[in-house]
């Protein structure tokens, strides 16, 4: 009934027939940073090579299963960009798709109606244990008797022989040979005749015409198991890649301490959906010495091939500095719109200047800037109204010499005409020499005046985006 094993691993692409992958979450709680990772790759695998990427909800868990938690997923996957193509769909709603290909395998034989007794059925699992052998129904014979009248039965898959053997040919883990005797008599349906998840998984991905899966290697022994189930049904066996779960900073399992967040919270601490996606590929994913992958380039480059077989760590210093690289490199006026939904999502008061004033300024503030609070701490200064509130440190800065300074500084600063950082710096550097002193004299007292102790650029550069009128105003509020 079983044929012999056949290796997998190229039949879909040796057909020619497009590419399908799916992304297939339980809907139990937020979309995690592993769960985001396994999306991206298979939406990456699919888009590469122009085929399909489907989302599958996993809701067939009743009690555990929210709405709520249906909309973190699609929340989360819409802010990552990682639209399928097509609407998702939802497992629960095909239980009757799933009992009628269940009582189909029993009509061709590949599964069986097991009437055991619960009591019956713990006698048979302790001794196939004892035995070290996988639980074997005597309902799997057909000539076991017949069946009590209107007694209650679960449907179960009729497992491989005791020596035949079940290879998985996976990408990442290499080929993993499961002996039929590891594999049980699993159930399909339920004696209330509901599909379990190792049925509704494979129908649905036959339904679906899933050619890959790529998921997390907690699945492995699943993907034994579900082989099994596909070939008794007679489908085409997906090619399998199981990657490597994502660990903390110390290696050890994902927690919530080290960042095992929803995906909206990276969000909310504001990473940019395109660094999650450059970091997250490199989170299990290589070629050559590339670093820092732009999604662009990973939709020429992804493959199969570099995906790693070991467990990789989250890292968030890494993390800040591919959002780092991506701030550098998104559109200003983007970065301000995204600064004020920040600021909005954490309940801060709106940003009180208008784009006219900060996107100019982002091309100076962004490069000092990992994340989107980075972002708004460097444009506070900005921000900030006079009259300035000052700390211990910048009051002691406004020396009575200082301010002295800063007042004949004053008319030199009203005098120059182009308010551009070079003719500002010019302007400073003339007053030093004037003066007779270093700039190191007039730096502090100036950065006190204008800043109020918050951090700021070079103070020719934070001169210019204050605007001429707002520095000559805070520089009036210190005299
Ligand atoms: N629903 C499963 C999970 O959330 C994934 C099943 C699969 O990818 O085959 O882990």
């Amino acid at each position: 009934m079983h044929a012999p094993t056949e290796t997998t691993g190229h039949t879909h692409e040796a057909t020619g027939s497009a590419i399908v992958t799916r992304f297939a979450p339980s809907p139990t709680g937020y979309l995690h940073i592993g769960g985001a990772r396994t999306a991206l790759f298979n939406w990456l695998f699919a888009r590469k090579a122009g085929g399909k990427y489907l989302l599958r909800i996993e809701d067939t868990d009743r009690e555990r299963s929210t709405e709520a938690a249906v909309n973190a997923i699609l929340n989360g996957l819409a802010w990552l960009g990682l639209e399928a193509d097509g609407p998702p769909l939802f497992q629960f709603a095909r239980a009757a798709r799933h009992r009628e290909a269940a009582e189909s395998l029993v009509e061709r034989g590949g599964a069986f109606r097991c009437y055991l007794t619960p009591e019956e059925e713990t006698a048979l699992k302790d001794a196939a244990r004892a035995e070290g052998k996988a639980f074997r129904s005597p309902w799997r014979n057909p000539d076991y008797g017949t069946p009590p009248p209107a007694a209650r039965y679960v449907v179960r898959l009729r497992a491989p022989g005791d020596n035949e053997r079940i290879e998985v040919a996976d990408k990442v883990q290499g080929v993993v040979t499961t002996a039929g005797r590891e594999i049980d008599d699993f159930i399909l349906l339920r004696s209330d005749l509901t599909p379990t998840y190792m049925l509704a998984v494979v129908v649905d991905d036959q339904d679906m015409g899933v050619t890959h899966v790529i998921r997390g290697d907690d699945h492995l022994t699943n993907a034994a198991r579900q082989t099994a189930l596909i070939r008794a049904f007679g489908w085409r066996v997906p090619t399998y890649a199981h990657i490597p779960l994502i660990h903390g900073d110390d290696g050890k399992k994902l927690s919530k301490r080290h960042g095992a967040l929803g995906v909206e919270e990276y969000r909310d601490m504001g990473y940019l959906p395109e660094a999650m996606r450059a970091y997250l590929l490199r989170l299990g994913w290589s070629k050559g010495d590339l670093d820092i992958v732009s999604t662009e380039q990973a939709l020429e480059l992804f493959d199969l091939e570099g995906l790693g077989r070991s467990p990789s760590r989250l890292d968030f210093a890494k993390m800040d500095s591919v959002n780092a690289h991506f701030i550098r490199l998104a559109d200003d006026q983007r970065l301000v719109s995204l600064m004020r939904e920040h600021a909005a999502r954490r309940g801060l008061p709106d940003l009180r200047l208008d784009d006219a004033a900060l996107v100019p300024a982002m091309a100076f503030l962004k490069e000092r800037a990992k994340t989107l609070p980075e972002l708004l701490t460097q444009f506070s200064f900005l921000l900030a109204e006079r009259p300035l509130t000052r700390d211990e440190k910048t009051i002691k800065a406004l020396s009575e010499e200082v301010v002295a300074r800063l007042a004949r500084l004053r008319p030199v600063l009203a005098a120059v005409e182009t308010w551009e950082h070079v003719t500002i710096k010019t302007a400073l550097d003339d007053f030093a020499a004037h003066e007779g002193v270093g700039f190191g004299k007039i730096g502090p007292g100036l950065r006190a005046a204008l800043t109020g102790g918050l951090p700021a650029p070079d103070l020719a550069i934070a001169l210019q985006l204050l605007g001429k009128t707002e520095s000559l105003l805070r520089l009036d509020d210190v005299m």
